[in-house]
Protein backbone atom coordinates (compact mmCIF):
# COMPACT_ATOMS: atom_id res chain seq x y z
CA UNK A 1 0.00 0.00 0.00
CA UNK A 2 3.00 2.17 0.69
CA UNK A 3 4.73 2.38 -2.65
CA UNK A 4 1.38 2.84 -3.94
CA UNK A 5 0.76 6.45 -2.30
CA UNK A 6 4.50 6.74 -3.17
CA UNK A 7 3.62 6.44 -6.69
CA UNK A 8 0.65 8.65 -6.60
CA UNK A 9 1.96 11.27 -4.73
CA UNK A 10 5.24 11.23 -6.92
CA UNK A 11 2.32 11.68 -9.88
CA UNK A 12 0.28 14.38 -8.65
CA UNK A 13 3.62 16.41 -8.28
CA UNK A 14 4.59 15.61 -11.53
CA UNK A 15 0.86 16.80 -12.59
CA UNK A 16 1.37 20.06 -10.40
CA UNK A 17 4.38 20.74 -12.02
CA UNK A 18 3.12 20.41 -15.81
CA UNK A 19 -0.10 23.10 -14.54
CA UNK A 20 2.42 25.51 -13.17
CA UNK A 21 3.92 25.47 -16.72
CA UNK A 22 0.88 25.14 -18.84
CA UNK A 23 -1.48 27.99 -20.07
CA UNK A 24 -3.74 27.38 -16.94
CA UNK A 25 -0.88 28.58 -14.07
CA UNK A 26 -2.45 31.46 -12.92
CA UNK A 27 -5.68 29.61 -12.72
CA UNK A 28 -3.68 27.17 -10.99
CA UNK A 29 -2.77 29.97 -8.20
CA UNK A 30 -6.32 31.71 -7.90
CA UNK A 31 -7.61 27.65 -7.21
CA UNK A 32 -4.83 27.12 -4.96
CA UNK A 33 -5.26 30.55 -3.42
CA UNK A 34 -8.78 29.93 -3.16
CA UNK A 35 -10.29 32.45 -4.96
CA UNK A 36 -12.91 33.18 -7.08
CA UNK A 37 -12.80 32.55 -10.75
CA UNK A 38 -13.85 34.64 -13.12
CA UNK A 39 -15.85 34.85 -16.69
CA UNK A 40 -12.75 35.13 -18.23
CA UNK A 41 -11.21 32.48 -16.45
CA UNK A 42 -13.99 30.06 -17.29
CA UNK A 43 -14.14 30.82 -20.88
CA UNK A 44 -10.03 30.14 -20.98
CA UNK A 45 -10.54 27.12 -19.74
CA UNK A 46 -13.13 25.88 -21.92
CA UNK A 47 -10.80 26.46 -25.16
CA UNK A 48 -7.47 25.12 -23.49
CA UNK A 49 -7.48 21.83 -24.80
CA UNK A 50 -5.29 20.98 -21.73
CA UNK A 51 -7.58 18.45 -20.49
CA UNK A 52 -5.26 17.04 -18.27
CA UNK A 53 -4.43 20.07 -16.74
CA UNK A 54 -8.03 21.43 -16.61
CA UNK A 55 -8.98 18.00 -14.53
CA UNK A 56 -6.38 18.34 -12.58
CA UNK A 57 -7.59 21.68 -11.64
CA UNK A 58 -10.98 20.61 -10.89
CA UNK A 59 -9.79 17.34 -9.00
CA UNK A 60 -7.93 19.92 -6.76
CA UNK A 61 -11.40 21.38 -5.73
CA UNK A 62 -13.31 17.89 -5.68
CA UNK A 63 -10.68 16.48 -3.37
CA UNK A 64 -10.64 19.70 -1.11
CA UNK A 65 -14.42 19.69 -0.67
CA UNK A 66 -14.91 15.87 -0.28
CA UNK A 67 -11.42 14.27 -0.25
CA UNK A 68 -12.40 10.69 -1.86
CA UNK A 69 -16.00 10.16 -1.29
CA UNK A 70 -18.49 9.72 -3.64
CA UNK A 71 -21.85 9.59 -3.02
CA UNK A 72 -24.54 7.63 -4.54
CA UNK A 73 -28.36 7.37 -3.64
CA UNK A 74 -30.60 4.52 -3.57
CA UNK A 75 -33.42 6.12 -5.58
CA UNK A 76 -36.90 5.57 -7.87
CA UNK A 77 -37.40 7.88 -10.80
CA UNK A 78 -41.54 8.20 -11.59
CA UNK A 79 -42.41 9.71 -15.18
CA UNK A 80 -46.17 10.45 -14.86
CA UNK A 81 -47.44 11.95 -17.08
CA UNK A 82 -45.83 13.24 -20.69
CA UNK A 83 -48.25 14.63 -21.93
CA UNK A 84 -46.89 18.83 -22.84
CA UNK A 85 -47.82 21.94 -23.90
CA UNK A 86 -44.35 23.10 -24.42
CA UNK A 87 -43.10 21.43 -26.79
CA UNK A 88 -39.15 22.13 -26.04
CA UNK A 89 -37.12 21.04 -29.64
CA UNK A 90 -34.90 19.18 -27.97
CA UNK A 91 -37.33 16.85 -25.68
CA UNK A 92 -37.75 13.31 -27.19
CA UNK A 93 -40.18 12.33 -23.94
CA UNK A 94 -43.15 15.03 -24.51
CA UNK A 95 -46.60 14.28 -25.98
CA UNK A 96 -49.23 16.89 -27.14
CA UNK A 97 -52.28 16.08 -25.61
CA UNK A 98 -54.22 13.07 -27.49
CA UNK A 99 -51.01 12.42 -29.70
CA UNK A 100 -49.69 8.60 -29.66
CA UNK A 101 -47.51 7.60 -26.98
CA UNK A 102 -48.85 10.15 -24.65
CA UNK A 103 -49.83 8.71 -21.31
CA UNK A 104 -50.64 9.97 -17.76
CA UNK A 105 -50.50 7.58 -14.87
CA UNK A 106 -53.42 7.82 -12.41
CA UNK A 107 -52.44 7.98 -8.33
CA UNK A 108 -53.17 4.52 -8.47
CA UNK A 109 -50.67 3.48 -10.48
CA UNK A 110 -47.81 5.61 -8.93
CA UNK A 111 -48.70 3.97 -5.39
CA UNK A 112 -48.35 0.82 -7.24
CA UNK A 113 -44.76 1.61 -8.72
CA UNK A 114 -44.15 2.71 -5.23
CA UNK A 115 -45.34 -0.06 -3.50
CA UNK A 116 -43.56 -2.53 -6.23
CA UNK A 117 -40.27 -1.33 -4.77
CA UNK A 118 -41.53 -1.18 -1.01
CA UNK A 119 -38.87 -4.33 0.13
CA UNK A 120 -35.85 -2.21 -1.47
CA UNK A 121 -34.48 0.80 0.91
CA UNK A 122 -35.15 3.23 -0.96
CA UNK A 123 -34.10 6.89 -0.13
CA UNK A 124 -35.47 9.32 -2.58
CA UNK A 125 -38.27 9.47 -4.94
CA UNK A 126 -37.93 11.07 -7.92
CA UNK A 127 -41.17 12.91 -9.54
CA UNK A 128 -41.07 14.96 -12.99
CA UNK A 129 -43.68 15.05 -15.91
CA UNK A 130 -44.32 17.66 -18.71
CA UNK A 131 -46.38 20.59 -18.52
CA UNK A 132 -50.04 18.75 -19.01
CA UNK A 133 -53.06 21.30 -20.10
CA UNK A 134 -55.49 20.54 -17.49
CA UNK A 135 -54.62 17.69 -15.05
CA UNK A 136 -55.74 19.65 -11.68
CA UNK A 137 -53.77 20.62 -8.89
CA UNK A 138 -55.48 18.28 -6.53
CA UNK A 139 -53.65 15.60 -8.77
CA UNK A 140 -50.58 16.64 -8.16
CA UNK A 141 -51.24 17.05 -4.20
CA UNK A 142 -52.70 13.57 -3.83
CA UNK A 143 -49.69 11.95 -5.90
CA UNK A 144 -47.12 13.28 -3.40
CA UNK A 145 -49.44 12.57 0.04
CA UNK A 146 -50.17 8.97 -1.31
CA UNK A 147 -46.32 8.36 -1.57
CA UNK A 148 -45.56 9.86 1.30
CA UNK A 149 -47.99 7.44 3.16
CA UNK A 150 -46.38 4.58 1.92
CA UNK A 151 -42.43 5.38 1.83
CA UNK A 152 -42.81 8.31 4.74
CA UNK A 153 -38.71 7.42 4.88
CA UNK A 154 -38.23 8.61 1.36
CA UNK A 155 -37.92 12.27 0.06
CA UNK A 156 -40.26 13.56 -2.38
CA UNK A 157 -38.26 15.28 -4.88
CA UNK A 158 -40.85 16.53 -7.02
CA UNK A 159 -41.57 18.98 -9.81
CA UNK A 160 -39.39 21.02 -11.49
CA UNK A 161 -39.36 24.97 -11.43
CA UNK A 162 -41.01 25.23 -14.95
CA UNK A 163 -43.73 22.11 -13.44
CA UNK A 164 -44.29 24.77 -10.54
CA UNK A 165 -44.71 28.02 -12.87
CA UNK A 166 -46.96 25.70 -14.60
CA UNK A 167 -48.79 24.89 -12.24
CA UNK A 168 -49.26 28.37 -10.91
CA UNK A 169 -50.13 29.54 -14.18
CA UNK A 170 -53.36 26.95 -14.58
CA UNK A 171 -54.42 27.53 -10.90
CA UNK A 172 -54.41 31.19 -11.41
CA UNK A 173 -51.75 31.79 -8.56
CA UNK A 174 -48.38 32.51 -7.51
CA UNK A 175 -45.59 30.13 -7.53
CA UNK A 176 -45.19 30.56 -3.98
CA UNK A 177 -48.79 29.23 -3.60
CA UNK A 178 -47.97 26.14 -5.27
CA UNK A 179 -44.97 25.95 -3.61
CA UNK A 180 -46.29 26.03 -0.06
CA UNK A 181 -48.78 23.73 -1.07
CA UNK A 182 -46.71 21.51 -2.58
CA UNK A 183 -44.31 21.36 0.43
CA UNK A 184 -47.33 20.77 3.02
CA UNK A 185 -48.02 17.68 1.04
CA UNK A 186 -44.59 16.28 1.61
CA UNK A 187 -42.34 17.38 -1.01
CA UNK A 188 -38.86 18.32 0.42
CA UNK A 189 -36.84 18.97 -2.87
CA UNK A 190 -37.28 20.18 -6.12
CA UNK A 191 -35.45 18.10 -9.08
CA UNK A 192 -33.17 20.79 -11.27
CA UNK A 193 -34.76 20.49 -14.74
CA UNK A 194 -35.74 23.03 -16.98
CA UNK A 195 -32.80 25.37 -16.51
CA UNK A 196 -31.78 24.17 -20.14
CA UNK A 197 -29.45 26.96 -20.80
CA UNK A 198 -30.16 30.37 -19.57
CA UNK A 199 -29.49 32.10 -23.01
CA UNK A 200 -32.38 33.92 -24.12
CA UNK A 201 -30.85 32.93 -27.99
CA UNK A 202 -30.83 29.58 -27.13
CA UNK A 203 -34.05 29.14 -25.49
CA UNK A 204 -35.67 31.30 -28.22
CA UNK A 205 -34.42 28.57 -30.86
CA UNK A 206 -34.89 25.43 -28.85
CA UNK A 207 -38.06 26.35 -26.47
CA UNK A 208 -39.47 29.41 -26.38
CA UNK A 209 -43.13 28.40 -25.07
CA UNK A 210 -40.85 27.48 -21.71
CA UNK A 211 -40.29 29.03 -18.61
CA UNK A 212 -37.83 31.75 -18.94
CA UNK A 213 -34.58 31.67 -17.25
CA UNK A 214 -35.74 34.09 -14.67
CA UNK A 215 -38.72 32.66 -14.02
CA UNK A 216 -36.60 29.38 -13.27
CA UNK A 217 -34.19 31.27 -11.02
CA UNK A 218 -37.05 33.00 -9.49
CA UNK A 219 -38.70 29.54 -8.49
CA UNK A 220 -35.49 28.31 -7.21
CA UNK A 221 -35.39 31.17 -5.17
CA UNK A 222 -38.51 31.13 -3.62
CA UNK A 223 -38.25 27.39 -3.02
CA UNK A 224 -35.17 28.06 -0.68
CA UNK A 225 -36.69 31.19 0.84
CA UNK A 226 -39.15 29.13 2.45
CA UNK A 227 -36.86 26.01 3.18
CA UNK A 228 -36.85 24.05 0.25
CA UNK A 229 -33.43 22.49 -1.23
CA UNK A 230 -33.34 22.15 -5.13
CA UNK A 231 -31.19 21.07 -7.89
CA UNK A 232 -29.57 22.82 -10.57
CA UNK A 233 -28.92 21.67 -14.33
CA UNK A 234 -27.41 22.61 -17.71
CA UNK A 235 -28.23 20.98 -20.79
CA UNK A 236 -25.00 21.11 -23.03
CA UNK A 237 -23.92 19.55 -26.06
CA UNK A 238 -26.73 21.41 -28.51
CA UNK A 239 -26.15 24.76 -29.77
CA UNK A 240 -25.15 26.91 -26.97
CA UNK A 241 -21.74 28.35 -27.01
CA UNK A 242 -19.15 28.01 -24.19
CA UNK A 243 -19.67 31.47 -23.14
CA UNK A 244 -23.24 30.45 -23.03
CA UNK A 245 -22.27 27.64 -20.65
CA UNK A 246 -19.96 30.08 -18.47
CA UNK A 247 -22.81 32.69 -18.23
CA UNK A 248 -25.42 30.07 -17.13
CA UNK A 249 -23.02 28.68 -14.05
CA UNK A 250 -22.37 32.09 -13.12
CA UNK A 251 -25.94 32.88 -12.89
CA UNK A 252 -26.24 30.04 -10.83
CA UNK A 253 -23.46 30.85 -8.73
CA UNK A 254 -24.57 34.37 -8.24
CA UNK A 255 -28.64 32.82 -6.93
CA UNK A 256 -26.67 30.57 -4.65
CA UNK A 257 -24.41 33.69 -3.24
CA UNK A 258 -28.22 34.89 -2.29
CA UNK A 259 -29.72 31.62 -1.03
CA UNK A 260 -27.34 28.71 -0.69
CA UNK A 261 -30.33 26.74 -1.37
CA UNK A 262 -29.02 24.39 -4.23
CA UNK A 263 -27.70 20.52 -3.54
CA UNK A 264 -25.94 19.86 -6.62
CA UNK A 265 -25.17 21.03 -9.63
CA UNK A 266 -26.08 18.73 -13.09
CA UNK A 267 -24.40 18.99 -16.42
CA UNK A 268 -26.77 17.14 -18.36
CA UNK A 269 -25.55 15.27 -21.97
CA UNK A 270 -27.50 16.49 -24.79
CA UNK A 271 -28.92 13.28 -26.11
CA UNK A 272 -29.45 13.78 -29.95
CA UNK A 273 -32.08 10.73 -31.03
CA UNK A 274 -35.62 11.85 -31.77
CA UNK A 275 -35.70 14.97 -31.21
CA UNK A 276 -36.36 18.28 -33.52
CA UNK A 277 -32.98 19.16 -33.61
CA UNK A 278 -30.62 18.73 -37.03
CA UNK A 279 -27.29 18.84 -37.81
CA UNK A 280 -26.10 18.71 -34.02
CA UNK A 281 -22.35 17.40 -34.17
CA UNK A 282 -22.35 14.52 -31.33
CA UNK A 283 -20.69 15.30 -27.53
CA UNK A 284 -17.48 14.54 -27.90
CA UNK A 285 -15.37 13.07 -24.80
CA UNK A 286 -13.70 16.37 -24.66
CA UNK A 287 -17.16 18.35 -24.35
CA UNK A 288 -18.46 15.97 -21.20
CA UNK A 289 -14.80 16.18 -19.06
CA UNK A 290 -14.68 19.58 -19.74
CA UNK A 291 -17.96 20.72 -18.44
CA UNK A 292 -18.09 18.75 -15.17
CA UNK A 293 -14.36 20.15 -14.72
CA UNK A 294 -15.57 23.54 -15.30
CA UNK A 295 -18.65 23.60 -13.18
CA UNK A 296 -16.89 22.44 -10.99
CA UNK A 297 -14.17 25.09 -11.03
CA UNK A 298 -16.35 27.87 -10.99
CA UNK A 299 -19.10 26.85 -9.00
CA UNK A 300 -17.40 27.60 -5.69
CA UNK A 301 -20.38 27.63 -3.42
CA UNK A 302 -21.92 24.23 -4.76
CA UNK A 303 -21.27 21.50 -2.41
CA UNK A 304 -21.73 19.23 -5.59
CA UNK A 305 -20.77 18.23 -8.66
CA UNK A 306 -23.03 15.30 -10.45
CA UNK A 307 -21.81 12.95 -13.21
CA UNK A 308 -25.74 11.87 -13.92
CA UNK A 309 -24.58 8.32 -15.39
CA UNK A 310 -27.54 8.15 -17.53
CA UNK A 311 -26.72 10.45 -19.50
CA UNK A 312 -23.01 10.41 -19.72
CA UNK A 313 -22.66 6.92 -19.90
CA UNK A 314 -21.34 4.77 -17.06
CA UNK A 315 -17.60 4.74 -18.35
CA UNK A 316 -17.96 8.23 -18.91
CA UNK A 317 -19.43 9.05 -15.46
CA UNK A 318 -16.54 7.25 -13.82
CA UNK A 319 -13.91 9.28 -15.55
CA UNK A 320 -15.79 12.10 -14.46
CA UNK A 321 -14.87 11.30 -10.70
CA UNK A 322 -11.85 12.27 -11.49
CA UNK A 323 -12.67 15.52 -13.37
CA UNK A 324 -14.39 17.24 -10.12
CA UNK A 325 -17.82 15.46 -10.12
CA UNK A 326 -18.54 13.56 -6.39
CA UNK A 327 -21.84 12.46 -7.11
CA UNK A 328 -22.90 9.50 -9.35
CA UNK A 329 -27.20 10.28 -8.93
CA UNK A 330 -28.90 6.68 -8.11
CA UNK A 331 -30.05 3.46 -9.09
CA UNK A 332 -32.95 5.24 -10.81
CA UNK A 333 -34.78 2.19 -12.39
CA UNK A 334 -37.19 3.18 -15.27
CA UNK A 335 -35.71 6.06 -16.68
CA UNK A 336 -37.91 7.79 -19.97
CA UNK A 337 -36.25 10.96 -20.52
CA UNK A 338 -33.00 10.24 -21.45
CA UNK A 339 -33.21 6.92 -23.17
CA UNK A 340 -36.75 8.51 -25.41
CA UNK A 341 -33.78 10.57 -26.56
CA UNK A 342 -31.58 7.64 -27.62
CA UNK A 343 -29.00 7.81 -24.04
CA UNK A 344 -27.69 3.97 -24.48
CA UNK A 345 -27.06 3.40 -20.66
CA UNK A 346 -28.72 0.85 -18.87
CA UNK A 347 -31.94 1.86 -16.82
CA UNK A 348 -31.08 1.14 -13.26
CA UNK A 349 -27.87 0.12 -11.75
CA UNK A 350 -27.67 -1.96 -8.48
CA UNK A 351 -25.59 -0.42 -5.52
CA UNK A 352 -23.44 -3.12 -5.90
CA UNK A 353 -23.24 -1.77 -9.44
CA UNK A 354 -22.85 1.71 -8.72
CA UNK A 355 -20.46 1.22 -5.47
CA UNK A 356 -17.98 -1.07 -8.10
CA UNK A 357 -17.86 1.79 -10.52
CA UNK A 358 -16.07 3.99 -7.72
CA UNK A 359 -14.34 2.04 -6.07
CA UNK A 360 -12.90 0.96 -9.57
CA UNK A 361 -12.47 4.47 -10.06
CA UNK A 362 -10.17 4.66 -6.95
CA UNK A 363 -12.70 6.50 -5.00
CA UNK A 364 -14.90 5.67 -1.74
CA UNK A 365 -18.44 5.03 -2.07
CA UNK A 366 -20.80 6.70 0.24
CA UNK A 367 -24.67 6.30 0.26
CA UNK A 368 -26.60 9.57 0.95
CA UNK A 369 -30.03 10.49 0.83
CA UNK A 370 -31.03 13.94 -1.21
CA UNK A 371 -29.45 16.28 1.01
CA UNK A 372 -26.33 14.33 1.18
CA UNK A 373 -26.94 13.09 5.01
CA UNK A 374 -24.89 9.39 5.03
CA UNK A 375 -27.02 6.58 5.26
CA UNK A 376 -25.37 4.07 7.43
CA UNK A 377 -26.15 0.37 7.61
CA UNK A 378 -25.85 -2.28 9.73
CA UNK A 379 -24.57 -4.90 7.34
CA UNK A 380 -22.19 -4.99 4.66
CA UNK A 381 -24.18 -5.52 1.59
CA UNK A 382 -26.32 -2.46 1.22
CA UNK A 383 -28.14 -4.14 -1.86
CA UNK A 384 -30.00 -6.14 0.42
CA UNK A 385 -33.56 -4.17 1.60
CA UNK A 386 -32.82 -3.40 5.30
CA UNK A 387 -34.54 -0.25 5.62
CA UNK A 388 -35.27 -1.21 8.64
CA UNK A 389 -32.10 -1.38 10.24
CA UNK A 390 -30.42 1.94 8.35
CA UNK A 391 -30.35 5.07 9.94
CA UNK A 392 -29.62 8.75 8.44
CA UNK A 393 -26.73 10.59 10.29
CA UNK A 394 -27.68 14.24 11.24
S1 LIG B 1 -38.52 19.45 -21.90
FE1 LIG B 1 -40.14 19.46 -20.36
S2 LIG B 1 -41.30 21.33 -20.80
FE2 LIG B 1 -40.11 20.89 -22.65
S3 LIG B 1 -41.47 19.66 -23.93
FE3 LIG B 1 -40.24 18.22 -22.72
S4 LIG B 1 -41.49 17.76 -20.95
FE4 LIG B 1 -42.32 19.63 -21.87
Amino acid sequence: MESVSIISEHSSDIAKRWVQKSELADIYDKVMAERRLSRDDGLRLFQSNDLLALGFLANLVRERFHGEKTYWVYNQHINYSNVCVNGCRFCAFSRRQGEEGGFVLTVEKVVNKVRERLDEPIREIHVVGGCHPDLPFSYYLDLVREIKKIRPEAVVKAFTAVEVAHLAQNEGVTTSEVLQALGEAGVEALPGGGAEVFSNRVRQLLCPEKLNSDGWLQVAKEAHLMGMRSNATLLYGHLETAAERVDHMLALREAQDETGGFITFIPLAFQTANTGISGVEPRTGFTDLKTIAVSRLLLDNFAHIKAYWIMLGVKMAQIALHFGADDLDGTVMEERIGHMAGAQSAEALTPDELQGLIRAAGRQPVERDTFFKQVVRSTKSPSIPLYERGKILK
